[in-house]
């Protein structure tokens, strides 16, 4: 069988979001259930869309999130770099070149003004997407309409020229593709593209298919939005002779705005307040600070594990998954071909659950400047907080006033009477458990009961509890909290309580 190979091939012209993580985590997924290799590869041929940062931006990505390519930039040179395509110009130029020659591509000297005397004059005669193809081509300033001498002496006087893709009318294309099946398209409705730009830096296409190629690439997984171009991606495989080592194709579905309606993109980011980026960062464009999944207190398994659903499903109604099971029970076969709609409640309920199943020792460092304190209070405090939190930096919100009294105190909307009234009820209720076990069973009972005999239920009182102890109504189990701070410092806070009101 052949090795599998997969690539993840981003163009640095923008922030990665969760849609590039997915790809890139699927294409990590397969090839390392296969003891596989997974590249990245930069695809910078774009340089007028070029963005300085993005590149560092993906890589700390991958490595944040512990998806690391074991091959391409940034992640140990192999045997088929260089991994930037910028850097592979003159590699492109030869294969263009090898194309010209074998009749499957053609020089093109037309100017931008003559392409758009040609965009014009098609559309005044109804074209509805005017391009450059079989029948236009003829009467444009190109290597097929040209004599010879003309085109050798364009190209010796340096004139600038692109070369381009020949496709010949009223054939079909088919391909295969893992998710769609068998694929056919008519020729006629694809356009001559650019293989090779004016400054002789390869297209996309061209640099995609010669780098699949040289890079043994087993298997494509991307985006739907190339699916378009993957019919003259296997024109190109079949031009150059390597039809017999084209890498499968994988187009993945679209992830969807959470309404559905069309693709996510960072604009969701900035209207609805979404977090679909890894990290924070100020986009310049809106002036805005963007905030982060990692800045927002999600962990990197749930971000692993909530992108893992969007677009493939385990086949089963389990959806908790370390990247270690991801792995062992990833398959392309169950790869779904309709749109997934980003659901931001949905990641932070797998943040939650990953958060409960993380050992309480990771999670003390999340404790700042407490993660040094007794290990046996940390881990009941852990324990106590983590159910309730759906985020990381609020482990730290909901653990400090287990090493700190609180020094302000939020009353919400609670009544100076329920505020009086309760504080002479919990000092009752503390001298009658002082001489008692701390144990949970017995003082919740014990609670509960005083609670009925006094005609009172929890919302009556828990709030001032709540307040004495963390500084605010609402927060963790009131008995629960008791045991781990101790008879005397709840005694200590229900002072200071008393001293900040009154
Ligand atoms: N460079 C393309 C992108 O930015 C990737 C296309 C491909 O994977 O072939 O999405």
């Amino acid at each position: 069988m052949r090795k599998i190979r997969t690539r993840f091939a981003p163009s640095p012209t923008g922030f990665l979001h969760i849609g590039g993580i997915r790809t890139a985590l699927y294409n990590y997924l397969l090839a390392k259930k296969y003891n596989g290799d997974f590249i990245l590869r930069i695809e910078d041929t774009d340089q007028n869309r070029f963005v300085p940062e993005a590149q560092d931006y993906i890589v700390n990505t991958l490595k944040w999130l512990g998806i690391e390519p074991n091959e391409g930039v940034c992640f140990g040179e192999g045997d088929f770099g260089p991994y930037i395509q910028s850097q592979r110009k003159s590699i492109y130029e030869k294969y263009a070149e090898l194309l010209v020659e074998k009749g499957f591509a053609y020089y093109a000297f037309d100017t931008d003004k003559e392409l758009e005397e040609m965009h014009v004059r098609l559309s005044k005669s109804n074209v509805t997407t005017p391009q450059y193809n079989y029948a236009v081509r003829n009467f444009m300033k190109n290597s097929l309409v040209l004599p010879k001498s003309e085109v050798e002496s364009r190209i010796a006087n340096g004139e600038p020229y692109v070369i381009r893709f020949k496709i010949n009318q009223g054939e079909v294309v088919r391909f295969k593709d893992i998710i769609r099946g068998w694929i056919k398209v008519d020729t006629s409705t694809l356009d001559d593209k650019v293989l090779l730009k004016s400054d002789k830096m390869a297209s996309y296409h061209l640099a995609s298919v010669v780098d699949d190629y040289l890079m043994k690439i087993s298997h494509i997984i991307r985006g739907e939005e190339w699916l378009p171009s993957a019919p003259l991606h296997v024109l190109l495989y079949r031009a150059f002779g390597w039809e017999g080592e084209m890498p499968k194709f994988v187009h993945l579905p679209l992830l969807l705005k959470p309404n559905g309606k069309g693709k996510l993109s960072k604009r969701d980011t900035l209207d609805e307040g979404l977090t679909i980026f890894p990290f924070s960062f100020f986009d310049k464009n809106s002036n805005k600070e963007i905030t982060g999944f990692r800045e927002k207190g999600f962990l990197r398994e749930a971000i692993l594990n909530a992108i893992s659903l969007l677009g493939w499903s385990p086949g089963s109604n389990r959806e908790l998954f370390s990247l270690d099971e991801l792995i062992n029970i990833f398959s392309l076969d169950r790869l779904q071909k309709s749109g997934s709609k980003f659901n931001i409640k949905k990641f932070e309920w797998f943040n939650h659950q990953h958060i409960i199943n993380t050992p309480n020792s990771e999670l003390f460092k999340y404790l700042k400047e407490y993660s040094n304190e007794n290990r046996d209070k940390l881990n009941k405090v852990c324990d106590l907080v983590k159910e309730r939190v759906y985020f990381t930096t609020d482990l730290y919100d909901n653990a400090k006033y287990f090493f700190k009294r609180p020094e302000n105190f939020d009353k919400a909307n609670l009544s100076e009477d329920n505020i009086k009234f309760s504080i002479g009820w919990i000092e009752n209720f503390m001298s009658l458990i002082k001489d008692k076990p701390l144990e949970f069973e017995c003082l919740h009972d014990f609670l509960k009961n005083l609670l009925e005999k006094d005609n009172l239920k929890f919302v009556d009182i828990m709030p001032t509890f709540r307040l004495i102890i963390f500084g605010k109504i609402s927060g963790p189990d009131v008995i629960k909290s008791i045991i781990i701070l101790g008879i005397d410092e709840v005694y200590e806070r229900i002072n200071n309580f008393k001293n900040y009101i009154l």
